[in-house]
C-alpha cells in the first residue's frame, strides 16, 4: 500500500513513513492510493465480532507492509484495554430509528482517544524497530493535548511536549494533562492563546536545525493514522445495525473534518453508508461550503462546543482530492488561493460532495436547548458537541435509514455548559472520579521560540 500526496508533488510513502512524517513536503496530505475493498460477505461477517478483531479486519489492508499481523493485533490490545466500557464504541437509541454512538469511553473522555491510544502503540512498535527516538510536540485548546498525554506517558520511544494556553483550558482538561507523574510527559502552560501556541510550534517545524536535532514529530489530526483508525467504529455501529444488507446514515460534529472523513473512506471501502452528515456550531465555514460552493475563511467565534472552533477545516483538502478525481494540481491551486482568504469549489466537485455529505449548522441557543430537551425525552445527558449532532441527526432521520449520531465527548468533560443547559453537573466516571485530588506537574514557559527550543532540548538530554 503506497500513499500519496494530496497536492501530487511529494514522494510516495509507506504507511508508517507517512505516520511518522505527518504533513508532505509538498504541503499537502497523505492518502492512499487505492482504497481497499470489503465485499459484503466480508461486512456480514463482522456481525458480533469484537471491536478489536473488526479493528483489525478493517485496517490491516491499510498497513500490511508496515506492521505484521502479530504487531497489528498487539497494537490493537494494548490501545483499547484501559477503555472503561467492554465494546469501546457503545450505541444506546434516542428515538425511533436514531442511535446515538458513544466514543467517549477512552482515557481522556473524548472521541480523540480512539485513534490517539491506537497511534501511540503504533509509533512505539515502529519506533522500536528503528532503534529511534522522536520528539513529539503538540498544541491544543484542551482534547487533543491531554489524550496525546495519555497515549504516549510511559512509552521509552518518545517524549511528549503538550503546549497548551494557559488559564485557558476547563480545569478537566488541564488536569488530565498535568497529572500523569510519567517523566516522558511534560506539560507546558504557555502565555498567549492557543494560536500562539499553533503558531510557536509552527515555528519549530520551520526551524529545520532545531526539528532534525531533537527528531521533532507531529500527531495533529492530519496525520494519515488518526484518520484510519477513526474508521473502524463507522463499521462495527453499521454492523449491528444490518450492513450490509442494510443502509446507515450518520451525522458527525465537525471540526477539522478528520472524523467524518474517516466515514467517507468507510463507504469507499464498501460499507453502505446513505449520508454523510457534517455537523456544524456557529464557525460554519463547512455548512456553507457545502450549500454554497465558496470556502471563505472568517474569524473563530469562541463557543460552547469548543473542540469544533474552526476557521479552516484541515482534513477537508482529503475530501476535496477525491471530489477533483484526485487531481493534485487542482488540489494545490486551492490552498494557494485559500492562503489568500478562500476559494470556490469548482460545479462538478460540489456535486461530488454533495453525493456523500449533507450538512446542518446549530446556534449556540438550539444546543443548550437540545441538551435540555434530550435530557428530558430522550434519557441522554449529551456535551455540546454530541448534542449538536444529535440535533442534526434528530432533523435528518427518516423511517427507512437508520440514523447514527456521534457522541465525541462525554458530558463531564463540559460541565458547566451542560450545567447551564440541563441543571444538572455531570459527574466524572468513577474510574477517574480522584482525578482532583492527583498532584499536579506543569512548566509555565513564555511565548518565545528560543526559550520553549532551550527548555526541550535539555528536557530530552536528560
Ligand atoms: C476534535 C473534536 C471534534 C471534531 O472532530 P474533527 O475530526 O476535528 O472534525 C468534535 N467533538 C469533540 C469533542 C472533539 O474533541
Amino acid at each position: 500500500m503506497k500513499y500519496v500526496s494530496t497536492r501530487g508533488n511529494a514522494p510516495e510513502l509507506t504507511f508508517a513513513d507517512a505516520m511518522l512524517t505527518g504533513l508532505a513536503r509538498d504541503g499537502g496530505l497523505y492518502v492512499p492510493a487505492e482504497i481497499p475493498q470489503m465485499s459484503a460477505d466480508d461486512i456480514r461477517a463482522l456481525q458480533g465480532l469484537s471491536y478489536e478483531e473488526t479493528a483489525f479486519r478493517v485496517i490491516q489492508p491499510f498497513v500490511g507492509e508496515s506492521f505484521s499481523d502479530d504487531e497489528l493485533r498487539g497494537c490493537i490490545e494494548r490501545a483499547y484495554a484501559g477503555f472503561g466500557h467492554n465494546a469501546r464504541a457503545p450505541m444506546v437509541q434516542l428515538a425511533p430509528n436514531h442511535f446515538l454512538l458513544e466514543l467517549f469511553h477512552g482515557p481522556t473522555l473524548a472521541f480523540k482517544d480512539f485513534a490517539m491510544q491506537m497511534i501511540g502503540q503504533l509509533f512505539q512498535v515502529e519506533l522500536s524497530k528503528r532503534g529511534e527516538r522522536v520528539t513529539i510536540v503538540g498544541a491544543t485548546s484542551g482534547d487533543t493535548g491531554s489524550a496525546a498525554i495519555e497515549a504516549f506517558k510511559g512509552l521509552d520511544a518518545v517524549d511528549v511536549f503538550i503546549l497548551y494556553p494557559h488559564g485557558r483550558v476547563s480545569e478537566v482538561q488541564r488536569r488530565q494533562m498535568t497529572t500523569p507523574p510519567e517523566s516522558n510527559v511534560h506539560a507546558l502552560a504557555m502565555d498567549g492563546h492557543f494560536d500562539d501556541c499553533q503558531a510557536r510550534l509552527k515555528d519549530m517545524f520551520n526551524h529545520f536545525e532545531f526539528r532534525d536535532g531533537v527528531k521533532l514529530a507531529g500527531v495533529n489530526s492530519i496525520n494519515w493514522a488518526r484518520v484510519l483508525v477513526q474508521v473502524v467504529y463507522y463499521f462495527t455501529a453499521a454492523a449491528s445495525l444490518g450492513a450490509p444488507d442494510r443502509k446507515i446514515s450518520f451525522t458527525v460534529p465537525t471540526g477539522n473534518f478528520g472524523d467524518i472523513f474517516a466515514g467517507y473512506i468507510a463507504k469507499q471501502m464498501g460499507l453502505p453508508i446513505d449520508r454523510l452528515v457534517v455537523a456544524t456550531n456557529q464557525n460554519d465555514i463547512l455548512d456553507r461550503c457545502l450549500k454554497t460552493g465558496a470556502y471563505e475563511k472568517g474569524d473563530v467565534a469562541p463557543s460552547i462546543s469548543p473542540s469544533m472552533d474552526i476557521q479552516v477545516s484541515s482534513n477537508f483538502e482529503r475530501a476535496l482530492y477525491f471530489a477533483y478525481g484526485k487531481d493534485g494540481a487542482a488540489v494545490a491551486q486551492l490552498m494557494d488561493e485559500l492562503a489568500n482568504g478562500g476559494f470556490s469549489v469548482s460545479q462538478g466537485a460540489l456535486q461530488a460532495l454533495r453525493e456523500d455529505f449533507d450538512s446542518g449548522r446549530v446556534s449556540e441557543d438550539e444546543t443548550l436547548a437540545f441538551i435540555k430537551e434530550a435530557n428530558a425525552t430522550m434519557g441522554e445527558l449529551l456535551c455540546p458537541h454530541s448534542a449538536i449532532a444529535a440535533k442534526i441527526g434528530e432533523d435528518n432521520r427518516d423511517p427507512a435509514t437508520p440514523m447514527v449520531s456521534l457522541a465525541t465527548a462525554h458530558p463531564a468533560k463540559f460541565p458547566d455548559a451542560v450545567e447551564n443547559a440541563s441543571g444538572i453537573r455531570p459527574p466524572l466516571p468513577n474510574r477517574m472520579a480522584d482525578l482532583y485530588e492527583r498532584s499536579e506537574r506543569v512548566t509555565r514557559v513564555p511565548n518565545d521560540l528560543t526559550a520553549l527550543e532551550t527548555l526541550i532540548q535539555e528536557r530530552i538530554a536528560k
